[in-house]
């Protein structure tokens, strides 16, 4: 029955710009200040206070414009957007709504079936954020208002309603979250809220072209709660349409600890806002030179990226796609690269032990304390039999402890591979000896033991011997009598 039904969901995303000050007024936009302390006469919206633009924040919307296939508006206009609420201290926000800055643009995403997707995105506008409203558990029944946040710099990045299922609009905005971390014009943190997003969801009949009346979730700031918020919405609607009922237009809440989304108030409609040009503020122009010096300084994308990562250093695209997901952690890489590991070695050590590293140690790749050129010379001494590959997991976590080259690990610690058959000769004719029992066990066809020798050879040339040439022998003298 739930099959005849499709979902209709476009995404609105709210995405906190990283710049310094905020977008109208010279104040800081540094997270958790004490509360009031990064506010001025314009963000507290006082009387006579007059905004004045923050140039980057254009340039960041140009990025995010370009990087979307979008259209730069030569001339965009900031209105008014007047609503009441308590931590919105001028009665109005200011906010782009006939003229934005960008508009029609897309953005590819790969679906759970492989396929690549476009998605439409309708338009980008800049807006200013509003304050935040505390409210302390102590008996006072007082609510605080926090205007630190006020003035902040958005991006509000709305799609066209192309997704059709609660995993497509993840793989969307996860493509999105890469997308502005790659061009730094936000920090991605997400519990910070400097990535939130509203989602409209509707349902239909397959094949009926009208939209369904949809709902809106709203500041929805993780990737898990928007898919089960889109997956508990879709199947509301399809239950309440088939018992007979009607969907109402309206916003919704997502309680993340229930997993279910609450009515919190009729939705306003464009009218209810009473959108008008500001009059403090000048048009917004853009001139063709300026979106090209923009478009130079451009990033390589992630798309972009995993494509030359497959066809220059033969990836799979699986690999490709890892070390992409990051800038810093692709950067890395090729660094590794550069300094001479092969690459399917380096993506190897980098996708495994340096990842796991790094998550213990809760550091950024570039905090990591291991240059790309040790892991690039741990590599090679691998590569050129100085050292085995399991001896290479004690270099490599030696370097990340102590942030010493490879070589005077190996050196130091005295862990060249041991080739010389002599001397693992020895070691196994001792311990065959020291273990008649199992040696007659494998012998009588208990083939299982074998793993036991191969360890207590390793373990008396302390894993430095060859492991080829200890299975090699071992299988040579334990198959005498
Ligand atoms: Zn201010």
């Amino acid at each position: 029955m739930k099959s005849r039904y499709e979902a209709v969901i476009g995404l609105e995303v709210h995405t906190q710009l990283a710049t310094a000050s905020k977008i109208f007024c010279p104040c800081a936009t540094t997270f958790g200040a004490a509360p009031n302390s990064q506010t001025c006469p314009v963000c507290l919206g006082l009387p006579g206070a007059l905004p004045v633009l923050n140039r980057k924040v254009v340039e960041f919307a140009i990025r995010a414009g370009l990087a979307t296939h979008c259209a730069i508006a030569p001339r965009s206009i900031f209105a008014r957007k007047n609503y009441f609420y308590p931590d919105l201290p001028k009665g109005y926000q200011i906010s782009q709504f006939e003229l934005p800055i960008c508009v029609g643009g897309f953005l590819e995403i790969e679906t759970e079936g492989g396929e690549r997707k476009s998605i439409g995105i309708a338009r980008i506008h800049m807006e200013e954020d509003a304050g935040k409203l505390l409210h302390p558990a102590d008996g006072s029944g007082c609510s605080l208002v926090d205007l630190n946040r006020a003035g902040t710099p958005l991006l509000e990045i709305v799609s066209e309603p192309d997704l059709r299922s609660a995993d497509e609009a993840v793989a969307y905005l996860r493509k999105l979250h890469q997308t502005v971390v790659y061009l730094g014009i936000c920090d991605g943190n997400m519990e910070e809220g400097s990535f939130r997003c509203d989602a409209n969801v509707s349902v239909r009949l397959r094949g009926e072209t009208k939209l369904g009346t949809r709902a809106e979730l709203k500041n929805i700031n993780s990737f898990r709660f928007v898919k089960q918020a889109i997956e508990y919405e879709i199947e509301r609607q399809i239950d309440l349409i088939e018992g007979g009922g009607a969907v109402v237009q309206e916003t919704r809440l997502f309680d993340s600890a229930a997993g279910l989304t609450r009515s919190m108030r009729g939705k306003e409609e464009a009218h209810d806002y009473r959108y008008f040009p500001d009059p403090d503020l000048v048009p917004v122009l853009v001139s063709e030179a300026w979106i090209d010096t923009v478009r130079a300084e451009l990033p390589e994308l992630p798309d972009a990226k995993i494509e030359r990562f497959t066809r220059s250093f033969l990836l799979s695209r699986q690999d490709a796609e890892v070390l992409a997901a990051e800038a810093a952690l692709a950067g890395y890489f090729e660094a590794t690269v550069s300094a001479g590991a092969g690459p399917k070695a380096a993506a190897n050590w980098i996708m495994g032990d340096f990842i796991r590293a790094l998550n213990d140690s809760g550091l950024p790749v570039s905090e990591a304390p291991l240059p790309p050129q040790h892991l690039a010379e741990m590599i090679r001494r691998i590569e050129d039999g100085t050292i085995s590959g399991k001896i290479a997991k004690t270099v490599f976590q030696e370097m990340w402890e102590s942030g010493e080259e490879a070589d005077r690990i190996i050196e130091a610690k005295g862990l060249r591979q041991v080739t010389d058959t002599g001397a693992i000769e020895q070691a196994i004719d001792a311990i065959i000896a020291a273990n008649p029992e199992q040696a007659a066990q494998y012998r009588a066809g208990k083939e299982k033991v074998f793993g036991f020798f191969v360890g207590q050879v390793m373990k008396a040339t302390k894993g430095k011997a060859n492991p080829q040439a200890v299975n090699d022998l071992l299988k040579q003298k334990l198959s005498r009598d």
